[in-house]
């Protein structure tokens, strides 16, 4: 009896003993394989709370085991990486094997992860569920530092997507690209685009007659011209694309052929810009090393332009289409060709517009009518300078259909340096002969901008002689947000130094401006946009044309109507306290020899003498 009750526990125990032993030879082996690998091991709570870590995770992240044991993992990750992949950790403490399945949920996950150093660092988590004895789950994860692998697939990826000899992007990469932006239309809907598909002219005979190294180097240098181009373009915006590299838009398709994709252009036509500016560039010489018989070489391109999505859903008919435009353009050599007829006709009225209004620069053809601007019921208080443009053949053209191509072409600067100049010289004439109005001038937003603007006004007064108290700028407001701060300190720094010049929003009402945009900028007067005035007869118009005055009154600005057509306006607008109007009720813009006989006709100013003003007649 004692034997058994006294031997029991003796072998109880030596069990338990042995138990404890195994278990502790488990643990270490489990430990040692735990750390005999180079990845990080971390095993964590459907808190996301670690409950294990081995070593390596103070080399992977720089934190030891025992400073992340019973805290959350968000620490190992950049917090926007933590805020994606926390859901997708829980998930799978939830969801049983068919539902992961289910939902794609595989065992591994690609994350960033935070090094000691701060840096991000690729990483790949493979993990399962472990669940103990009481059975409650937890999450082992094996986590592998991938930057290595990430380096050689990019270096892949990089090989197998370009063209070896131009590193451009090849056509597997075209297609890539276009698939992804199509999708994006597809998408969003509101955006047009353009593929180039380039040919040079003449390459062959290059090959045959000196050799393929020669024909390579030129190859090289066309795709160095091609990327100077596009990157100087205004007309092309570019999307940075996610990870390194920046957008990719030009790329060979082997020989001589090379294809360009413009993904956001404001207008279709702006791809004829960039096209022509491609033949340009390819056209100059390329020069030929070791050849003194032959020191260089030009060579033409052909252009075929295909509009995206009007040309085409599909890369195969975009890409044949823009074919079929480029040898239509062969046909002629060294030009570009849009694959609808109607493109082309609206492409070539477009640059028949720009040569004209080049060519019309510093000639009679270009002049400036004033529109006078009357008091209420009584005398001119000014003009409005209005840009004339009589084409030879064309005869007058609207300054709605070429003051927006002069601003995009960059011709604004000096046709509006032109207006100033013959503004100014009669703002001088009157102030000289006591006539007491002023003059305002258009500026619009790219004259604005640039940096020699002050400087032109400047200028333009100094020849003139004109008092800068008679000179209005009228400025849209459109281009007032643009910048509305540098406006501000731009239309201060014009008014020190040109004292009484004062500024005007033109087309009030048509833009966005807010009252507080309004109240900050040191502006003199607000013209009511001429839509709302000449349609007063729509209770809409009248309600937008008295709260512009009211908002006018409020901020202390003077409030000038266009767009004064009837008498019914001029009652309106004076019951409701704006008194400047301009409009056909009172005149068209004048001629300056009509402008001059209606002064002499009103005498804006007593002491004005007929023969006096004659004198300003001549050239404006
Ligand atoms: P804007 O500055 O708002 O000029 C007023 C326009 O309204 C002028 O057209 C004028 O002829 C027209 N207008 C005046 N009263 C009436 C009226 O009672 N009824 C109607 N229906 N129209 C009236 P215009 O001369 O064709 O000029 C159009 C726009 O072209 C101008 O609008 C201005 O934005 C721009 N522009 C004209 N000259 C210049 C210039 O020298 N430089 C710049 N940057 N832009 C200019
Ligand atoms: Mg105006
Ligand atoms: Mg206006």
């Amino acid at each position: 009896m004692d034997v058994n009750v006294v031997g029991r526990p003796d072998t109880d125990s030596l069990e338990l003993e042995s138990y404890r032993r195994e278990l502790q030879d488990l643990k270490k082996r489990y430990r040692a394989l735990a750390e005999t690998t180079s990845d990080a091991i971390i095993q964590i709570t459907d808190d996301l709370e670690v409950l294990f870590a081995n070593t390596v995770v103070k080399s992977m992240f720089g934190i030891s085991p025992v400073d992340i044991i019973g805290n959350s993992i968000s620490e190992l990750f950049p917090s926007s990486e933590f805020r994606r992949i926390a859901p997708l950790l829980s998930d799978y403490f939830f969801l049983d094997l068919d539902d992961r399945r289910e939902r794609g949920l595989g065992n591994h996950l690609e994350v960033l992860g935070l090094n000691g150093d701060g840096e991000i660092v690729p990483l790949e988590i493979s993990f399962g569920i472990a669940v103990d004895t009481m059975g409650k789950k937890s999450l082992p994860c094996i986590i592998r530092d991938i930057t290595e692998r990430k380096k050689t697939e990019r270096k892949l990826r990089y090989l197998a997507y370009h063209d070896k000899l131009t590193a451009l992007g090849n056509r597997d990469l075209f297609q890539d690209s276009l698939r992804t932006y199509l999708d994006e239309i597809r998408r969003y809907g509101d955006r047009k685009g353009a593929l180039l598909f380039l040919d040079l002219d003449g390459f062959k005979k290059v090959n045959d007659t000196l050799g393929h190294h020669i024909g390579d180097d030129i190859l090289v240098e066309c795709s160095r011209r091609l990327h100077s181009c596009l990157r100087n373009s205004d007309h092309v915006f570019r999307v940075e694309q996610k990870g390194e590299e920046p957008g990719e838009d030009i790329f060979r398709f082997g020989g001589d052929e090379f294809v360009v994709l413009l993904p956001y252009l404001a207008d279709p036509s702006d791809a004829a810009v960039v096209a022509k500016k491609i033949i340009q560039d390819v056209r100059s010489p390329y020069p030929i090393q070791n050849s003194p018989k032959m020191p260089s070489i030009s060579l033409g391109v052909s252009v075929g332009i295909a509009v995206i999505p009007d040309d085409g859903w599909e890369i195969s008919t975009l890409i044949s289409n823009a074919d079929v435009a480029m040898y239509r353009a062969k046909e002629q050599g060294n030009s570009f060709r849009y694959f609808t007829s109607e493109m082309n006709r609206q492409v070539t009225r477009r640059l028949h517009l720009e040569e004209g209004l080049r060519a019309a620069l510093f000639t009679t053809q270009i002049k400036v009518a004033f529109q006078p601007v009357y008091f209420a019921g009584g005398g001119l208080s000014g003009m409005e300078a209005l840009i004339r443009w009589k084409h030879p053949r064309d005869g007058n053209i609207s300054p709605e259909s070429f003051i927006s191509l002069a601003e995009e072409t960059g011709l604004i600067i000096p046709l509006g340096a032109e207006i100033m100049r013959k503004s100014c010289r009669m703002l001088s004439h009157l102030q000289k002969y006591g006539y007491d109005a002023y003059i305002s001038v258009n500026v619009s937003p790219r004259q604005f901008e640039d940096q020699r603007f002050e400087e032109m006004i400047g200028i333009m007064l100094a020849r003139s002689g004109a008092d800068p108290q008679g000179l209005k700028l009228e400025i849209t407001e459109g281009a007032f947000l643009r910048e509305p701060e540098e406006t501000g300190r731009k239309i201060v720094r014009l008014k020190q130094n040109f004292p009484g010049i004062s500024f005007m929003v033109d087309d009030f009402g048509t833009g966005y401006s807010s009252f507080s945009h309004l109240s900050t900028l040191p502006i003199d007067y607000i013209k009511i946009d001429q839509s709302f005035v000449s349609a007063l007869d729509e209770k809409k118009n009248r309600k937008i044309v008295w709260s512009i005055i009211r908002l006018a009154k409020s901020l202390n600005l003077e409030v000038v109507a266009e767009g004064v057509q009837d008498p019914k306006h001029v009652n309106f607008l004076k019951s409701h306290g704006c008194f400047l109007h301009q409009g056909y009720y009172y005149s068209k813009p004048l001629s300056v020899q009509e402008l001059l006989r209606r002064l002499r006709r009103e005498r804006c100013r007593q002491t004005a003498t007929r023969s006096s003003i004659d004198g300003s007649e001549e050239g404006s």
